[in-house]
């Protein structure tokens, strides 16, 4: 029997949960029970995997086991942005090598959730808005739009190429040197959309909410044991993204990092005005670390995704986010200082899994367990379309994806702790200071 000694913690303050009208948890695991499949995590991935198991398997029982309620966790708190191209986590053109397994992946796991929302009318403030992939300064242009643009023409990808007063009327702000605008991209309320897929999950799927599992005997059958209960099922899906290696696997793989979310209050008529009254859009920075992501919601809110932080130990300083809040306030301040009177009404925290190069955990870890875990900032589309292929993969159906998923590699063995702890950090830092101009 394996210890869960890291469980997921999750502050309260998801400003996107706080815009939806308050949701009856499914009711935690009490007693033992018995199922043919057992799903750990119930975010974009878990779901996707237990949609698609219920699909395959239609007279299986699936039971899901989720340690917070749906929504409280990553894929509930998020910059809702569902992306079809690569997302540069570390260097979009690196992983534009891979464009073309990607882009197959990211516009299956698109329209996969385009027909859900669809059949069972999520109101997820679905919207096909596309997205900027902005610089703040020249060199931001010259080292990452320019060979991104590069890459867009050998992909012959449709794109934009956006700047000066163009640009600024697009965003409602000039503070950007340039912008690559490229239509895919989706933009959502994201705890909206994985509240309603948890909630038009099949019959044949049980979710228990508020089920850590807190001891795990991965043998055959598994054995999952939650406070007040227990799950034996003769095969598992794991899909707690970076907590994978609570569970022994892909250990020494998974580097963790946290990074934080702000809303505004909507904008007034007055500052919409001032913004010279711009469609929503959504923006990704040059450079994911040292930049922020924004939008301009349908609701008239602004969103800043900023601060990444290395967070081995998955735990946030609660004190830290109102210094982080103090950071994205700056941030508005610059990029709009035609709105000096704007105030947030939330700032979250959150996890994000990457691997060092940037490949999923994807795969049969064991005859009886498969993993769809580590989406490296972008699991919306990632995590959907890696939980329903793992499902594929665990029962043997036929999907061309897999391959395409199984293209893109496994994560890299990362050097044991302390070591890990000082390169990253190292690294970081150098990252941070390159792309300073970005901040
Ligand atoms: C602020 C922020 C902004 C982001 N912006 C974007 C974006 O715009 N677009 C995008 O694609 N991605 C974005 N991401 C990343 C994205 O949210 C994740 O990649 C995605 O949530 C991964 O989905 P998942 O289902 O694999 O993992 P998660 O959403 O983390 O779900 C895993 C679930 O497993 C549960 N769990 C963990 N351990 C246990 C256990 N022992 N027992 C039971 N349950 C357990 C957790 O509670 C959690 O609910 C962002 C992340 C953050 C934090």
């Amino acid at each position: 029997m394996r210890p869960i000694r890291l469980l997921p913690s999750d502050d309260a303050c998801n400003g996107w949960n706080a815009l939806l009208p308050p949701r009856a948890a499914r009711p935690a695991l009490r007693g033992d029970v018995t199922a043919d499949w057992v799903v750990v995590g119930a975010g974009f991935t878990g779901l996707a995997a237990a949609r698609r198991l219920a699909e395959l398997r239609p007279h299986d029982r699936i039971v899901v086991l989720e340690a917070q309620t749906v929504a409280d966790g990553s894929s509930g708190r998020n910059s809702g942005f569902a992306i079809d191209l690569p997302h540069n986590i570390t260097s979009s053109v690196e992983e534009l090598a891979l464009s073309h397994a990607y882009r197959r992946l990211a516009r299956a796991s698109i329209d996969h959730l385009r027909t859900l929302t669809t059949r069972h009318a999520i109101a997820c403030d679905w919207t096909d808005s596309g997205k900027y992939h902005a610089a703040a300064s020249a060199h931001g242009v010259a080292t990452v739009l320019t060979p991104t643009r590069q890459e867009l023409d050998r992909l012959e990808e449709p794109y934009q190429w956006l700047e000066g007063a163009d640009l600024a009327a697009r965003l409602g702000t000039g503070s950007f040197a340039a912008a690559l605008y490229t239509p895919g991209t989706v933009l959502l309320n994201p705890a909206a959309l994985v509240r309603g897929l948890a909630d038009t999950l099949p019959d044949t799927v049980t979710l228990y909410e508020q089920s850590p599992v807190v001891q795990a005997d991965l043998g055959s059958p598994v054995l999952l044991t939650t406070p007040q209960g227990s799950v034996r099922a003769p095969r598992m899906v794991l899909a707690v993204n970076g907590l994978a290696a609570q569970f022994g696997i892909f250990r020494n793989r998974l580097l963790p990092f946290s990074t934080y979310g702000s809303l505004t209050r909507p904008l007034t008529g007055a500052e919409y005005d001032a913004l010279g009254r711009p469609a929503p859009w959504g923006l990704t920075p040059a450079h994911a670390f040292a930049g922020a992501t924004l939008r301009l919601t349908n609701d008239r809110r602004l969103l800043v995704r900023q601060t990444v932080e290395y967070s081995p130990a998955f735990r946030r300083d609660a004190g830290h986010r109102a210094t982080v809040a103090a950071r994205h306030r700056a941030i508005l301040a610059r990029r709009f200082p035609m709105l000096p009177d704007i105030t947030f009404d939330s700032t979250w925290s959150g996890m994000i899994c990457v691997s060092q190069n940037g490949a999923p955990g994807f795969g049969a870890v064991a005859p009886h367990i498969t993993a769809a875990v580590c989406h490296n900032g972008a699991g919306v589309t990632k995590g959907t379309i890696g939980g329903l292929l793992a499902a594929d993969l665990a029962c043997g159906q036929d999907n061309p994806l897999i391959a395409d998923l199984i293209s893109l590699g496994q994560p890299q063995k990362v050097p044991p702790r302390p070591f890990l702890d000082i390169g990253v950090r190292a690294r970081f830092a150098w990252e941070l200071w390159t792309a300073r101009h970005e901040a």
